[in-house]
């Protein structure tokens, strides 16, 4: 990184500087020995270093991020409208597995406080997860929910909490589309999610296209509730909370053990993204990343449009041509899945991404790659897929924060880091989210929601190696129970958000 009082330049061949000033930098003002601004720069934008001719490469992270849609004097804001989108690279002529990186050295002795379960499993809560088949039952369930909260958590100190699994699928849905696979397999997924302890409630409706045993094979007979076999509304609250309560009972014996920071799972997401997110959070999550996959650990990082982009980058670093061949089939199912809707990868960004100075997608996926670090990526999964492999995954999943957060919980995740530029309060109930702030303007207007700011890496005042060991230790102690996270802190619930490709009837 190359670094003055207003701008940084990420890569020595950047022809564009990203403004530091906080206020943004007056038009007028000499930069450098050879620089004048002609224009108002905001803060995070671009700054051309040189005079662009129409169609030149405009280059961040040295890689040509867009080409110039107009001529651009030396001076100006590269504002996103006079920078063109350049093709994605191309599929077919990926190198795969070409630069296989060398395993890191290990880290020993790390652990954390974890609740281990018959299956091996490990979990970073102790939650009683009651689950709906079909969203009919889900009113019923939340009033039962409240007063599970209420009457019995009270009597069962070790369970951290009770939730009902809301969602929107079960019927009215196209149940035997090809893609009806993804939702359903999520849902599976969730039911088994380590930190509800083995424990399985289902509340079904009776009538419903997702039969609870057609989808959950392994589920106790007497743990499926069915609201239409029931006698009233009185009836089918206490009889939900009478099984709520056979649950707490075995889940309130659960205790936290030491476990090794192998049986960790970890989900990477970034949301509401700026552009120092690639420059700062990033990278210092991906620092991070690395320790934990020396340390063992499962490591899932996601979002297929803001790797689209920087898939190249990935290729070379899959394992072997098994897993390149699943990382080019699941990036190409989502092409298709875009075009089929009539966008391209770069419906992707949003107004608060542009505005946080990120001019297109390649801009976002080169920072937004950044997360998964420096190892080899050992597998690739499809949407809602369990990861069953220690090292770094790639887990296909929309960028959209909830239907990202909602796939990776089904992959089994047990922690999730969240880096944010322009901030978002985001929070998973079911598993503590470490915030990560990519400037230290919003981890001081957000102080209360930011768990750990890595705008200091800008100003000098920190590494990226500083924050990633940071933030590694947060996660032992976070996973551990020792400390919450703000969005546990606060108890932000955002609901679950399931990936359905497939039609609605
Ligand atoms: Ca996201």
């Amino acid at each position: 990184m190359i670094k003055n009082k207003f701008f940084i330049k990420i890569n020595s061949i950047d022809n564009v500087g990203s403004v530091i000033e906080p206020g943004g930098i007056k038009a007028g003002t000499k930069i450098s020995d050879d620089i004048m601004t002609i224009e108002y720069i905001p803060y995070a934008h671009k700054i051309s270093l040189k005079s662009f001719k129409k169609g030149e490469e405009i280059i961040r992270y040295g890689e040509t991020i867009g080409y110039a849609r107009e001529i651009i004097p030396k001076g100006s804001w590269i504002s996103e409208d006079k920078v063109e989108l350049p093709q994605a690279p191309k599929l077919d002529e990926l190198p795969v597995a070409t630069k296989v990186p060398e395993p890191l050295p290990p880290l020993e002795g790390y652990t954390f406080l974890g609740y281990r379960n018959a299956d091996g499993s490990v979990g970073t809560k102790n939650i009683l997860g009651i689950m709906t088949s079909v969203q009919c039952v889900e009113g019923v369930l939340n009033v039962a929910v409240e007063r599970i909260r209420q009457e019995l958590l009270p009597k069962y100190p070790n369970v951290d909490g009770v939730m009902p699994i809301n969602h929107n699928y079960g019927c009215g849905v196209a149940i035997d589309a090809p893609e009806a696979k993804i939702p359903i397999r999520t849902l599976r997924n969730i039911a088994t999610h380590p930190n509800f302890g083995g424990e399985l409630l289902l509340v079904s409706l009776g009538c419903e296209k997702l039969i609870p045993n057609k989808y959950l094979s392994d589920v106790e007979e007497e743990n499926i509730i069915v609201l239409q076999k029931e006698h009233g509304f009185e009836m089918m609250v206490d009889i939900i909370i009478k099984k709520a309560q056979q649950c707490l009972e075995r889940l309130n014996k659960r205790t936290r053990e030491v476990c090794p920071a192998s049986d960790l799972i970890v989900g990477l997401q970034c949301g509401g993204s700026d552009a120092f997110s690639g420059v700062t959070a990033n990278p210092a999550v991906g620092y991070a990343a690395d320790l934990l996959v020396r340390a063992g650990a499962t490591v899932l990082f996601s979002e297929v449009t803001e790797v689209r982009d920087g898939v190249h980058h990935l290729a070379p670093r899959v394992i072997n041509q098994e897993v390149g061949q699943k990382l080019k089939k699941e990036i190409a199912w989502y092409d298709n899945y875009l075009n089929r809707g009539g966008v391209d990868r770069n419906a992707n960004p949003t107004p608060g991404n542009k505005a946080g100075g990120l001019a297109n997608v390649v801009e976002k996926s080169l920072g937004s790659i950044a997360k998964s670090g420096s190892t080899a990526i050992v597998d690739v999964l499809s949407p809602g897929e369990k990861a069953k492999k220690k090292g770094l995954i790639f887990a296909a999943t929309p960028a959209s924060d909830f239907v990202c957060g909602t796939c990776q919980l089904a992959s089994g995740i047990t922690l999730q880091i969240f880096t944010t530029g322009r901030g978002t309060p985001y929070g998973l109930s079911m598993i503590p989210v470490i915030k990560v702030s990519s400037n230290t303007e919003l981890a001081k207007r957000w102080n209360d929601l930011i768990d750990i700011d890595a705008g200091e890496i800008v100003t000098g005042e920190a590494t990226i190696e500083d924050v990633g060991w940071e933030l590694f230790k947060l996660i032992l102690k976070i996973a551990s129970g020792k400390k919450k996270a703000w969005a546990d802190y606060w108890g932000i619930k955002n609901a679950l958000c399931l990936f359905n490709p497939a039609p609605i009837t």
